[in-house]
């Protein structure tokens, strides 16, 4: 099949403030990064848009900054970019394995951060990892910036806290000393997939007990989900692996999957119990 893009005005704008005007002044306007996602939504006719407006000429939206006490991680960075940072590697491991599972080399020189959390798939891969860390997201709009944590930004199925006039800037993840970390992803074959289920784990050992732990899936519900009641069975409690293969199925109990082209909604609640675990045991380093 032939599919056709529609003919559109295209805006690269070298500031914020110009991104912000055009997506207010021009009607029907919409934000474009890498165009993965949405040239294939314009050409399927499955989103539509009388304009495009790149962000990827605006400068502050770039980049992997170490602030100190948090990581910056403008909205407009490659995925490529976050693989080859150094930054990432040290401080954010988990969000690495999530990008490295991610698409091909080639998509991932196009494709950018903020657009994978803004085009809201539940089977959005960076979005498990900062969930996880609890990012912050700052979103620039006519009034300035105002900031949304990541658990307030996915609204319902392909929606999110952003209205249509707003960019989003940064995604900011505070440092914490985890022990431990897992990124699982089940795909249909090994590579170059999106998920049919995939958890991230975050967990804070000390002497033996499990002082924090964090768990994110994405591929099973409307939105990519925490795993709150999960973690909390899981807090203050001491590792074991009988302990682990109790709460694991917990999560079961948390996500409300269903049938797709990838999976069934029966095989995406079984496998969200095997890769829980398979994640917290990595994260909690259960021998
Ligand atoms: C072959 C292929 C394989 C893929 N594999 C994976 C995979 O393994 N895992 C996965 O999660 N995804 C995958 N994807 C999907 C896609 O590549 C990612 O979601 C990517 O990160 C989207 O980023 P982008 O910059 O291309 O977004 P775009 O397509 O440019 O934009 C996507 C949406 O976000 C909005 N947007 C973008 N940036 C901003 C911003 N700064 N502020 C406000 N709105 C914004 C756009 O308006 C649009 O609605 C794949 C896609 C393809 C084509």
């Amino acid at each position: 099949m032939y599919y056709k893009l529609p003919r559109i005005e295209y805006y690269r704008p070298k500031t914020l403030e110009e991104a912000v005007r055009l997506l207010e002044e021009v009607e029907g306007s919409k934000v474009i990064a890498g165009g993965t996602d949405l040239l294939v939504d314009m050409k399927t006719s499955r989103a539509k848009a009388r304009a495009l407006v790149d962000v990827n000429s605006i400068a502050e939206l770039r980049g992997v900054e170490d602030l100190g006490e948090v990581v910056r991680i403008g909205a407009a960075t490659k995925l490529q970019e976050l693989l080859e940072s150094p930054i990432i590697s040290e401080n954010l491991p988990l969000l690495r394995a999530a990008v490295e599972s991610m698409a091909s080399w080639q998509i991932r020189n196009m494709a950018t951060i903020g657009g994978n959390l803004c085009n809201a798939s539940p089977a959005a891969d960076t979005a498990p990892p900062l969930l996880a860390y609890e990012a912050e997201l700052v979103i620039a709009g006519r009034g300035g910036l105002r900031t949304v944590p990541i658990t307030k930004f996915f609204t319902g199925y392909r929606r999110t806290a952003l209205s249509p006039t707003e960019v989003l800037k940064d995604i900011i993840v505070r440092k914490s000393e985890w022990t431990g970390w897992g990124y699982i992803k089940l795909g249909r074959r090994g590579g170059f997939t999106l998920s049919v289920v995939a958890v991230a784990a975050l967990a804070r050992v000390r002497d033996g007990v499990i002082e924090d732990v964090r768990i994110a899936l994405n591929s099973v519900a409307p939105t990519p989900v925490r795993a709150y009641r999960t973690e909390e069975a899981l807090r203050g409690r001491e590792v074991s692996r009988d302990l682990l293969e109790k709460v694991a199925r917990t999560v079961v109990d948390e996500i409300s999957p269903i049938d797709d082209v990838r999976s069934t909604a029966w095989y995406r609640r079984e496998m969200s119990y095997r890769l829980a675990l398979d994640a917290l045991t990595e994260a909690l380093g259960v021998k």
